[in-house]
């Protein structure tokens, strides 16, 4: 069986995890915790570089780490984690699963009150017993339910960053063992969609030989356990819980078949509608007439031209308009991925990043990037290495003279500048009028009023150096809510002072959303999207920002990042955005 990095990270985040429930050296705990992050988003073989040594220079992986990465890739299991997980309940770690609830309270519950379940957690907290913990109170209370509800909701979903990379896996896998039995395969269901979290996973497959590709299928690699192998549908769970779905179709209806399947349900009961008006049945085989006669199927294209519709992208079927305005044939030309022609908003090794402002660069040239911006934190943002005015000087002196080095590509200097409680920003408008790009956010008070919130962003935005306001709402996907900032009026903000807003495109964040991307548009604000990567491989997940853009309904037009160097340097020329 072959070990993913994931797994060894979820390995090493549980050790994390109980050993701060165990009340242990932090310093123990923050080791495993700093290797977790690092294989969180690993790609490549783990086991490749492993053997090649490939991990014996990777900063926050020592030497202890390193052995037991040997021993989890030889026997798939670790069992110092074994045994320290056999020392707690296992209801624990899902309550620890909670957004709200960290290890700290964990142990506090379980140890004052013997609270090893949710289902315990909640009962308590409607006796209102938890209030009267030491430094918790009824607002506590508040927070965990709160917690609790969003936990229940993303149970049984994973994220669509997740998501990806496993079915490219499968795809990949699949056809590798079973090539010459697969003519046609793709995902279909809300993964296809681009949902920024996946429910279940489907994909269709046309295969002259649909037994032995059933085979293939239920013996790949990340399959846990077989729900069911049919000769045309086959089920499988994989280790994080995750149902997949094997559908094989016949050749001729395979284009019915992965619209009927991609969905959502909502856009086909309104297609069902529209083929009823006219006379019409549709169905996963095709689009036929009265008499039973079929006039489309093959092509996923001619389902929609049979209803007099132009071909709507999955992105766009969210029963939210896209089918009248396809009827008038004016759906948007949406953004694509070769679009992007560089990233604002990027971290190095000066901050929390892990990898150096060079190899980032050299990453950039590979994805056929024009310009990169580096931007790390600001040095109110201690947790994360802020630089302070002084080190920033030196950064942006040290980044000139790479840049002029390199021909053909554009190194921006800049900032993740951190608004700080009054809603002034963290460096003063001397330093800032330094810098190419300055990005403005917020990363503190999350719990504040939806006044006091918004009018920090606001504050920020009037600063005439402010480009880009950073991962607008806050939101992390089962952990944090959008926090309660006025978006409309953010909005309304951004077109007077023309400052753009970010699609952050981190798995967890996809902020802004899909929705308040399209409003955006509609208010003909500008946006950009960024991955905030941390890592050179996180540049990656422009995929994922792009994907929510398009679920946004925006075109190539809309987003800042599609511009050539030309256009763009000729905006970012004046520092100031009214110069
Ligand atoms: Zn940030
Ligand atoms: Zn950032």
């Amino acid at each position: 069986m072959k070990i993913e990095a994931r797994r060894v990270a979820s390995i090493f985040r549980e050790m994390a995890n109980l050993l701060s429930i165990k009340g242990e050296n932090p310093f123990r705990m923050r080791a495993y915790r700093k290797a977790a992050d690092v294989f969180q988003y690993f790609s490549g073989d783990l086991e490749e570089a492993y053997k090649k040594g490939e991990l014996n220079n990777v900063p926050g992986v020592g030497k202890g780490i390193l052995e037991k990465i040997g021993v989890i890739l030889k026997t798939g299991r670790l069992p110092a984690h074994e045994e320290l997980k056999a020392e707690f309940p296992p209801g624990l770690m899902e309550i620890l699963s909670i957004p709200e609830v960290g290890p700290k309270t964990v142990r506090l519950l379980y140890e004052k009150m013997g609270i090893e379940s949710i289902d315990q957690l909640k009962e308590a907290i409607k006796k209102e017993k938890l209030r009267y913990l030491p430094g918790m109170g009824a607002k506590s209370e508040e927070n965990i339910l709160r917690g609790i509800k969003l936990h229940r909701m993303s149970q049984g979903r994973i994220l669509l960053g997740r998501a990806l990379p496993l079915v490219q896996g499968v795809i990949q896998e699949l056809t590798e063992k079973a090539s010459s039995f697969i003519d046609k395969i793709s995902p279909a269901g809300s993964l296809r969609r681009g949902k920024e979290t996946i429910g279940d996973i489907d994909i269709l497959v046309t295969s002259s030989h649909s037994s032995a590709l059933m085979d293939a299928f239920i013996s790949l690699s990340c399959v846990q356990d077989v729900l069911a192998r049919g000769q045309t549908k086959s089920s499988v769970l994989t280790p994080e819980g995750l149902q997949m779905d094997l559908r094989v179709v016949s050749p001729n209806c395979f284009g019915a078949a992965i619209q009927y399947f991609t969905g959502s349900k909502s856009h086909n009961i309104a297609l069902r509608e529209r083929a009823i008006k006219r006379g019409l049945k549709i169905n996963e085989y095709g689009v036929f007439e009265q008499q039973g006669h079929r006039i489309a199927g093959e092509k996923e294209e001619e389902v929609y031209e049979s209803l007099q519709l132009s071909f709507i992208p999955p992105e766009l079927r969210e029963d939210r308009g896209e089918i009248a305005v396809a009827e008038q044939g004016s759906l948007p030309e949406l953004i694509c991925e070769k679009d992007i022609r560089g990233d604002f908003h990027v971290h190095s090794t000066w901050s929390d990043g892990r990898n150096t402002i060079e190899e980032l660069v050299k990453e950039a040239l590979f994805r056929g990037y024009e310009y990169l911006a580096i931007t790390d934190h600001s040095a109110s943002l201690k947790v994360a290495g802020g630089l302070s005015p002084h080190q920033l000087f030196n950064q942006v002196k040290k980044i000139r003279e790479l840049d002029s080095r390199i021909k053909g590509f554009h190194i921006l200097t800049g900032t993740e500048v951190d608004i700080k409680g009054n809603g002034t920003l963290d460096f003063s408008d001397e330093v800032l009028g330094n810098l190419d790009l300055v990005i403005a956010a917020l990363h503190t008070g999350f719990k504040q009023d939806r006044k006091t919130l918004t009018s920090r962003a606001i504050k920020a935005m009037r600063n005439p150096f402010v480009r880009i306001l950073a991962h607008p709402s806050g939101r992390l996907l089962g952990e944090r809510e959008a926090y309660a900032i006025d978006m409309e009026r953010i909005l309304e903000v951004a077109k007077e002072e023309g400052v753009w807003l970010e699609i952050n495109a981190q798995p967890e964040r996809l902020d802004l959303t899909d929705v308040w991307a399209r409003e955006a548009r509609r208010k003909k604000v500008k946006l950009v999207i960024n991955t905030d990567a941390h890592s050179k491989d996180s540049l990656g997940f422009m995929t994922l920002g792009v994907i929510t853009a398009r679920r946004g309904w925006l075109e190539k037009d809309d987003v800042i990042n599609t511009l050539s160097w030309g256009e763009l340097s000729q905006i970012i020329k004046a520092k100031r955005r009214s110069d």
